[in-house]
């Protein structure tokens, strides 16, 4: 522990293609530019970190994380214990404020080294495992209805537990989409909206009216990320059906924000949009202390940020929800481990070696294509 000082971090943005094109109601995308930090210790433990933020969803790119973290973080993290992680996301914060993804990818690598380093998975330094299996929930992104349809059917049919399908862009498609595979894949399978803001409430409202006959597991994010009011608006009109907050959530004083003001049901909680695992499991803390439950969605990270994220939801009870956390390695046709995490009959195991469990192709860095 003594020789644990962190003595060298460095960040590579690498651009990995999409399988296809990726559409939700904020943007549409072909690539994404993941930011890869790799972080080490005095005793030579090297721990890796990742965020791949989408610049419409949270104003960050793995270009802007590149620079925030040569500028500010680096010195902010450079030098202290790897073990004191609140005083480095004090630091953190103190050098710049906001750019989460960017502090989320060191701080990923903060424990992905402080395992390695006491040679236990990083699940055990959350607080141990609640859960060994974690159920996943598929999301289908904005597309023609055919392929819609046929993807939620065939994701189905792999063993994913929920379908989320995006929505937010027209009302009538939407409205169609939902009735269409409520009676394409039965009862069974609950299906989740996620808007990405993209209604006022009164929208979000009458596409719940035009479903109401049909079993909605969740309605995440219907309005704005900072319409508050809309979100309480939407949540008290709902009925049966809960309300999630994910962009309005971005932070934890978001999350205590939406708690206050009665906004939310259910929460989205990302590793990678909220700053890292310090981060997630305040957050988590919280949505159990009110008594609600917590999904873990994914900024399509791949393995190294995805493993992050599994090591959470082990590791938290108000996690309990399916969740999409594993996207980002399915939609994408590469990745920067040389074995990512898989996904069987739905679900996803935690995986038991030190630190987050993944290895890192160092023979990807650099290339920007
Ligand atoms: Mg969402």
């Amino acid at each position: 522990m003594n020789r644990s000082r962190i003595v060298d971090i460095q960040v590579h943005v690498v651009e990995l293609p999409l399988r296809k094109t990726w559409q939700i109601s904020l943007y549409a995308a072909n690539r994404r530019a993941h930011a890869v930090v790799r972080l080490q210790t005095e005793d030579g433990i090297v721990g890796y970190g990742e965020a791949a933020p989408s610049p419409a969803f949270m104003g960050e790119t793995g270009y802007t994380i590149e620079t925030v973290l040569n500028r500010y973080l680096r010195e902010a993290a450079l030098g202290e214990n790897l073990f004191d992680i609140a005083r480095i996301h004090e630091r953190m914060d103190s050098s710049i404020d906001g750019n989460s993804a960017a502090k989320a990818a060191i701080d990923i690598a903060v424990h992905d080294a402080m395992g390695k380093s006491l040679g236990l998975p990083v699940y055990r330094l959350l607080g141990g495992k609640v859960r060994p299996r974690m159920a996943l929930s598929w999301v289908v992104g904005l597309q023609s209805f055919d392929q819609a349809v046929e993807e939620a059917r065939r994701k189905v049919a792999e063993g994913y537990r929920v379908i989320k399908i995006k929505v937010g862009q027209a009302l009538a498609d939407d409205v169609r989409l939902i009735r269409t595979l409520r009676e394409e894949l039965g009862d069974a399978v609950p299906i989740r909206l996620d808007a990405n803001q993209g209604f006022t409430p009164r929208e979000a409202l009458a596409l719940l009216d035009q479903v109401r006959d049909c079993p909605v597991e969740a309605f995440e994010q219907p309005v704005r990320k900072w319409d508050l009011a809309g979100l309480r608006f939407v949540r008290e009109r709902s009925g049966a059906v809960p309300i999630m907050a994910d962009e309005s959530a971005s932070t934890l004083q978001d999350a205590c924000n939406v708690l206050r003001n009665e906004g939310a049901d259910l929460f989205n909680i990302k590793v990678g949009k909220v700053g890292g695992l310090y981060r997630a499991c305040q957050i988590a803390a919280l949505v159990e202390a009110a008594g609600l439950k917590a999904t873990a969605g994914s900024n399509l990270e791949v393995s190294i940020g995805e493993a992050a994220s599994v090591h959470f939801v082990a590791s938290q009870k108000a996690l309990s929800l399916p969740n999409d956390m594993l996207l980002g390695s399915a939609l994408h046709s590469a990745n920067l481990v040389s074995e990512p995490l898989s996904v069987i009959e739905g679900h996803v195991l935690c995986p038991e070696r030190p630190g987050l469990g993944v290895d890192v192709d160092e023979g990807l860095f650099g290339h920007r294509s």
